[in-house]
């Protein structure tokens, strides 16, 4: 199919969406996470209450076994099962740390869906499809999607859902909200929760990605990587020495340079991430592992993923940040009770999926682009304009239109906002000729 065929049935699926249930929107104005690092001095104190048992055990683990390294503190912060940031009821929203697209705009799950659609139509019919999150939180990007893909005429014969979410209390809150029922699975399984859709989908959840089964499938995490652990190193005149965190005498916990280079400094640093005059770096192991899993997926068995998140590519290296009731605090305080967060260092994400000389089976790599680029491109405004005209009352339209002008305004998450997209390899011919939807001028 060409691109213009292609982006007609796009305009056609969007206009066709107009019979729409009440479109959502915000009720009030919420901040996001911003990308600029405040200046310490200003930074809020949090509120003092911090989850007790969870600073106990970072504390008896720095006094067992010395400092520990910002990406072990924020393994701990985040995945501990029972304290762990992310067992907090209200982590996104107004109630909760920060606000995120999906939750301000339905627009954004929609142009996803619409997105995915679109470029799987180059591949093949894509029936059966296996739709994997990664980190949903409350479940509404991928509510969303699932409205677009019903109107498209998707059933549950032809596909699934697949959740990958380390919190418990996230994986009941999205049970709750996209199943009539759900249960938790005994027995040996890959997933530890399932459910059904109104509509009779299927929905598993799992721990890791690597328990995902491994079919055509189309990948989404939108601001997941920005919660996944980082090192984070300093250049000294002895070389790159790794930020480490550890306690002083009256208990509270501070940064330290490591003396020696440690096992991250040695595994982690190496071309092109050191080079120029960089005195910065932060790295996410985990992160490079994660997209190199997806891209292997995507090259051996078909689909593709996007990656949505807000970052750079490579230009920063100081972005360690906290949120708590959408304020910028310092990420050492009250551990368990703010949300953790670095920027994605894109140009890295790109080096974990690319095919590289000597290995097969790696994606091809598009962007990363701003959202609102990508958004314009997917035609969110003609998206915007059906949303506007299904409003009733002349002030419901107003919060349409200013909730999907915080999603592209260059100050607002226009710019700071980013995608990137991996493709089968197979498909660079067909992408050269029809290049891909939302990242044009982008060659893969
Ligand atoms: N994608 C959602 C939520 C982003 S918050 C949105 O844009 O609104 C991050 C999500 O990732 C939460 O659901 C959190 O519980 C989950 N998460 C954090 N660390 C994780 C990990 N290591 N593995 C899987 N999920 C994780």
């Amino acid at each position: 199919m060409s691109l213009i065929k292609c982006t007609q049935m796009n305009s056609r699926i969007l206009l066709n969406m107009c019979k729409y249930d009440s479109p959502r929107f915000l009720t009030r104005e919420y901040s996001y996470k911003t990308i600029k690092r405040p200046d310490p001095r200003t930074l809020k104190m949090p509120t003092p209450e911090s989850a007790p048992n969870l600073i106990e055990i970072i504390k008896e683990k720095i006094r067992l076994n010395g400092p520990i390294t910002v990406a072990e503190y924020m393994h701990i912060v985040t995945t501990n099962p029972t304290e762990g940031y992310y067992m907090k009821k209200e982590v996104i929203g107004e109630a909760g740390d920060f606000i995120t697209s999906p939750e301000i705009s339905q627009l954004f799950g929609e142009i996803l869906g619409i997105w995915f659609y679109a470029e799987t139509q180059k591949m093949c019919e894509a029936k059966p499809l296996q739709i994997v999150e990664l980190g949903p939180g409350k479940a509404t990007l991928l509510i969303d999607m699932l409205r677009v893909l019903n109107k498209i005429g998707y059933t549950s014969h032809d596909l699934s859902i697949h959740l990958v979410e380390i919190s418990s209390t996230m994986q009941s809150i999205q049970a709750n909200r996209l199943c009539v029922s759900h249960r938790p699975v005994e027995i040996d399984m890959p997933h530890n929760h399932e459910g059904e859709t109104l509509s009779g989908i299927k929905v598993y959840w799992y721990n890791d990605l690597k328990k995902v089964p491994q079919n055509f499938s189309w990948y989404v995490a939108h601001e997941f990587f920005d919660v996944l652990p980082i090192h984070k190193f300093e250049k000294t005149e002895k070389g790159w020495r790794e930020l480490l965190i550890d306690i002083d005498d009256t208990g509270k916990l501070l940064y330290r340079l490591s003396g020696n280079e440690t096992q991250a400094v040695k595994m982690l640093i190496r071309p092109p991430l050191d080079s120029g005059d960089r005195t910065e770096l932060e790295i996410s192991a985990r992160s490079l592992g994660v997209a190199r899993q997806l891209a292997k997926r995507v090259d051996e068995h078909g689909g593709l993923a996007l990656i949505a998140d807000y970052g750079h590519e490579g230009e920063k290296g100081d972005t360690f940040r906290a949120f708590q009731k959408h304020q910028v605090v310092d990420p050492l305080e009250t551990p368990g009770k703010s949300d953790l967060t670095a920027d994605v260092d894109f140009s890295q994400l790109r080096i974990a999926a690319s095919k590289t000389p000597g290995e097969e089976n790696y994606a091809l790599v598009v962007g990363p682009v701003k959202q609102k680029d990508f958004l314009e491109q997917c035609q969110g405004e003609l998206r915007l304009q059906v949303l506007i005209d299904a409003a009733k009352k002349d002030e419901d339209k107003e919060k349409i239109k200013s909730a999907y002008e915080m999603l592209v305004d260059p100050n607002k998450m226009g710019e700071r906002f980013k995608f990137m997209a991996f493709y089968p390899s197979t498909m660079a011919s067909i992408l050269t000729k029809y290049p891909p939807l939302g990242f044009s001028n982008l060659k893969p």
